[in-house]
């Protein structure tokens, strides 16, 4: 069984990624994609564990971009990891621009009066602390009542505490992982606005080499829905299950939410037997 997404406690999972590597193990997981959001450091410390225990480690990240305004998530996967020297200082600069902002995000909370260190929220996010850190704060400070809350008075962009954070664009994310040797995938695209098979020629455009076709959060018919559009456009396909541990406990790792993800282990073949495209 092969899962190409997952995440560990060095973005937002709650799996170690030396836990990671004995939960593929446990489940039967013999290819691993790690794909933790704007780091690499959740794979580089699970290397040696999967090499030593035989499984084969995917080199992956998941990018957060914006498209058309929007959010949207990007995942890169790197079959051969030696040219990404440049990408990782990349993902330095990123990291350090999430930093600056985390800095002006407490002050500007102190000046609406809430009493809150950059210390306690990192002490929760560490290198990839984010907004949910803080609105995680807000509600165990009793300042809001839930997470919900949190965000819709002080995080979300249209809050009275929001604080800009300067974000790649989707187009971005593509050429960085493509300099980097890289195979690009739209992650999730249940989760992009709009028709995908209407933006699709635009992402391929820009140099998008896959979609994630399966993915825990799609239903059989999303599913087809998604081989077809990268079939039509002569696209990759990824997959896996997004699983995050603890934080989302219905999604298990290879199978989904209950059993309802079937990656074809050939897929990762294909991505090996062509870059970015075919
Ligand atoms: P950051 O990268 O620190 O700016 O935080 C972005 C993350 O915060 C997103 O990936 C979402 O998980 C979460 N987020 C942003 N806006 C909202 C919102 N309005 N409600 C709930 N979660 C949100
Ligand atoms: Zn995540
Ligand atoms: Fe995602
Ligand atoms: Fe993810």
């Amino acid at each position: 069984m092969i899962d190409l997404h997952s995440h560990t406690n060095e973005s937002d999972g709650t799996f170690a990624p030396a836990e990671l590597v004995d939960e593929a193990l446990r489940t039967g997981v013999t290819s691993l994609g790690i794909t933790d959001h704007d780091t690499f450091a959740g794979y580089d410390l699970a290397l040696p564990c999967a090499r030593a225990a035989g499984l084969e480690l995917i080199c992956g990240i998941e990018l957060s971009t914006k498209l058309h305004g929007h959010s949207v998530h990007l995942l890169g996967y790197f079959l051969n990891t030696d040219g990404l020297g440049d990408l990782r200082s990349w993902i330095r600069d990123l990291q350090s621009a999430r930093r600056d902002r985390n800095i002006r995000l407490v002050a500007r909370l102190q000046e609406l009066g809430v009493d809150i260190t950059l210390a306690e929220a990192e002490a929760r996010g560490r290198g990839m602390t984010g907004r949910p850190h803080f609105a995680q704060l807000l509600v165990e400070k009793g300042v809001v009542p839930n997470l919900r809350e949190a965000f819709d008075q002080y995080l979300d962009e249209s809050a009275k505490g929001y604080v800009y954070r300067k974000e790649p664009t989707f187009h971005e994310g593509v050429e960085h992982i493509r300099k980097a040797g890289g195979i690009s995938s739209l992650a999730h695209p249940i989760r992009v606005k709009g028709d995908i098979a209407a933006l699709t020629p635009e992402l391929r455009e820009m140099g998008l080499g896959a979609i994630e076709a399966y993915h825990s959060d799609h239903s059989p018919q999303d599913t087809a829905l998604y081989l077809d559009v990268a079939r039509r456009f002569d696209m990759h396909v990824t997959g896996g299950s997004d699983f995050h541990g603890a934080v989302k406990p219905d999604v298990s790792l290879g199978t989904g939410c209950n059993g309802n993800l079937r990656i074809p282990a050939d897929l990762l073949d294909k991505l090996r037997n062509g870059k970015n495209g075919n």
